[in-house]
């Protein structure tokens, strides 16, 4: 295997930081080239000082003369405004792109990379939800293989590996149902933010945790699945499974399942995309069965995790009808990350959004565009009610 040059996108967060320590500790088979930030300059001087990539990009042009500065003695280029990360992506710089940016503000870069013919281990299931269909076919088209990270599809992934002639009778997606699994509404109605913040399984950026602790996770992640693996609606089932040691399963048409289990931990789903089609040695903590004796399973409950619900009617409906549900549900997590509205009232904002914005069966990039911007001003009128 010889060295491949990635490119992380988003490399001061969660799943950025975690993809450097697992090229950190393989050197010899991956190099990085593209480091990225947006606010967080003081982590992203330390990554390129260290890892010595042949660009970096921090989003917020304030940061960008004190990232200059400090990278002055090296050969590191420097890059910043609204465009810097779709010009980064359409470098010939690159083997893979790790998109790890969160929310919907990773759609365009992603695009670029698979316009660019560059292979994408893809975190960001953002991008899925909003454009999937369009994302899929450029992919197709460029003959870009789109890899995913989440452990739930890399799960997926995995099981299919050599099974391209089998067709697929459903994936399960399994959930760890989050902090509050088995509360009701008269418990979420108080819930606050730093509660909402600790997840039991996964240690994520905030926006995930908290999509985790709504299930709207969960909700994405079927969109996601819908895309990657080209399934219908009725294909893509989820189950709660509190230790989080089944990262998902497929069941093909003669009713096997295939699972693919370990400890849950980023890294490994992190290192597959990286590595693909290689699996890398590594001294991850291993699943001990004296410490796990039990593996259970429950349904999810979308009457009080209402969000499930709005994710698999947002699935069902199709057109631009996920890409509302993701702008409404980005500006309510971030609302009530700063406070301004109860856990409960996310799904207000939500499904408000998804009743008001024009519904659009098969939609343009541009009119993608286009609804990501209404829905979000629409939900923000909502909250500063
Ligand atoms: P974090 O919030 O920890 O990190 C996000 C990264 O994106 C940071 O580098 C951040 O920069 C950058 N960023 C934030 N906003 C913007 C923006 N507007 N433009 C450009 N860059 C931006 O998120 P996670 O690492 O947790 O998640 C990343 C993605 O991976 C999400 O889509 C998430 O759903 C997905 N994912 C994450 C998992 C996890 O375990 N964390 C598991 C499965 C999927 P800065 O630090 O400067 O703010
Ligand atoms: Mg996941």
């Amino acid at each position: 295997m010889s060295q491949k040059r990635i490119a992380i996108f988003g490399s001061t967060g969660s799943i950025g930081t975690q993809a450097l320590e697992v090229i950190a500790a393989n050197t010899d088979k991956f190099s990085v080239e593209v480091l990225t930030a947006q606010t967080n300059d003081e982590l992203l001087i330390q990554q390129a000082l260290h890892f010595n990539p042949n660009v970096v990009v921090i989003g917020d042009e304030r940061k960008y003369q004190k990232v200059k500065d400090a990278l002055s003695k090296t050969d590191i280029k420097v890059f910043t405004s609204e465009s810097a990360l779709e010009e980064v992506a359409a470098m010939d710089i690159y083997d893979l792109m790790l998109a790890a940016i969160v929310g919907y503000a990773g759609l365009k870069p992603t695009l670029q990379a698979i316009e660019n013919g560059k292979p994408v281990a893809l975190a960001n299931k953002e991008t899925l939800v909003v454009a999937g269909d369009i994302v899929m076919q450029k992919a197709l088209e460029n003959r870009v293989p789109v890899i995913p990270v989440d452990s739930e599809h890399s799960a997926i992934f995995q099981c299919l590996v050599g099974e391209t002639r089998n067709k697929i009778e459903k994936v399960i997606l399994t959930a760890s149902g989050g902090p509050f699994r088995g509360k009701k509404p008269n418990f979420l109605v108080n819930v606050k933010r730093d509660h909402a913040l600790q997840h039991p399984n996964w240690t994520m950026g905030a926006k995930i945790t908290i999509d985790s602790a709504t299930l709207m996770n969960k909700g994405l992640e079927m969109i996601e699945a819908k895309w990657l693996f080209n399934l219908k609606p009725d294909q893509i089932q989820v189950v709660i499974h509190p230790q989080s040691i089944i990262h998902s399963m497929v069941q093909f048409e003669d009713g096997s399942l295939k699972a693919q289990m370990g400890l849950p931990d980023m890294k490994l789903p992190i290192q597959y995309a990286l590595g693909f089609p290689y699996r890398i040695q590594n001294d991850f903590p291993r699943f001990n069965f004296k410490s796990v004796s039990t593996l259970t399973f429950e349904e999810p409950d979308v009457k009080t995790f209402r969000n499930l619900g709005l994710a698999m009617e947002a699935l069902a409906k199709g057109g631009n009808m996920p890409c509302i549900l993701n702008a409404a549900n980005e500006i309510a997590v971030y609302a009530f990350l700063r406070n301004r509205i109860g856990f409960l009232d996310m799904t207000e904002v939500v499904e408000q959004t998804m009743n008001r914005i024009s519904f659009i069966e098969s939609p343009t990039l541009e009119e993608y565009y286009d609804t990501d911007g209404e829905a979000r001003s629409f939900a923000a009128s909502l909250i500063q009610m």
